[in-house]
């Protein structure tokens, strides 16, 4: 079988020139979308996924600024810029990176932030949105899968899911989106007796673990979907997924690499977000 591996970055190129057109269209009436990016401490993976945000925020036109507290900042200091920039009519997308320093509440910073303007959309009123059907911010990850697998042409509708990993930035909101999609769902984590038994039936695999190579083609079934969401940096320095990628050539029909697979279309959903954040504080203005 041809394996047809997806081009997350030729993708994400072409979505990205459709989300600067819309930008443009802001700014022309003096709507420019303004995102912000607040970071805590100094973990390095972190750094390099906002100053990728903040890169192409640029490159697409929206206006962006980058909040870095040292690894001491309070919970109330936190909380504190978070109010300033809900008030700020300027900014439409507030992101607090995570994971955030042991000593500060992930949970009450995320439910602080306007929930109009969570533009990764893990406030409790967006994730309630999604579950009932009604998405207004879809969680960027899994907004980037699904965008992949419909340009792909994939088939969802009655077809097998199986997705591995149940983060609330991942998992989850994956399992929703293709629930609305018509597929039948299974969400697999660490407490999965035999993942094998399930994964070797799906027609689509998503794996979101943090395992590298995790999945092996011996738990797919042939002419499967295989969609890593998995970032994994090895002691040589090289990133992988939890997917192994050369087993799956020839044997799946379509597999996402790393890099350049999911990874691109996650920043790429983070600009859609911003700017349909813009754009409906423009119509309720
Ligand atoms: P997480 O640590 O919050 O969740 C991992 C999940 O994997 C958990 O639900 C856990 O139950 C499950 N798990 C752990 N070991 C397992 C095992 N042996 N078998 C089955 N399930 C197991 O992680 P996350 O935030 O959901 O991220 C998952 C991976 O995706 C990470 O590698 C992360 O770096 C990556 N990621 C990539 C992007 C992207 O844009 N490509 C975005 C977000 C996260």
């Amino acid at each position: 079988m041809d394996t047809r591996v997806i081009d997350g970055v030729a993708l994400a190129r072409r979505l990205r020139e459709a989300i600067r057109e819309r930008a443009a269209e802001l700014a022309k009436r003096g709507r420019t979308p303004g995102l912000v990016a607040i970071r805590v401490g100094d973990d390095p993976a972190s750094k390099v996924y906002v100053s990728t945000k903040m890169r192409v925020s640029v490159e697409v036109g929206i206006y962006s600024e980058h909040v870095e507290l040292g690894a001491d900042a309070t919970e109330e200091e936190l909380l504190r810029r978070i109010q300033a920039l809900n008030a700020e009519p300027r900014i439409h997308g507030i992101l607090v990176q995570l994971p955030l320093p042991k000593h500060i509440a992930t949970d009450r910073i995320l439910e602080a932030i306007a929930p109009e303007k969570d533009v990764d959309g893990f406030h409790p009123c967006n994730v309630g949105l999604l579950a009932t059907g009604q998405p207004r911010f879809v969680p960027c990850t899994p907004a980037g899968v699904m965008a992949m697998l419909e340009t792909e042409g994939i088939a969802l509708d009655g077809r097998e899911a199986v997705i591995i990993g149940r983060s609330n930035i991942v998992g989850k909101p994956m399992a929703l989106l293709l629930l609305q999609k018509g597929a039948t769902v299974t969400i697999c984590h660490s407490r999965t007796q035999d993942l094998s038994s399930h994964t070797r039936r799906a027609d689509i695999v998503v794996a979101a673990v943090g395992r590298p190579h995790l999945v092996g083609a011996g738990m797919v079934k042939p002419g499967a979907v295989v969609i890593d969401v998995g970032i994994n940096r090895l002691s040589d320095g090289r990133l992988v997924g939890d997917v192994a990628f050369q087993s799956m050539l020839g044997k799946v029909a379509c597999v996402t690499p790393v890099p350049g697979g999911v990874g691109p279309m996650t920043v790429t959903m983070l600009m859609a977000n911003t700017v349909r954040a813009a754009e409906l504080a423009s119509r309720a203005a």
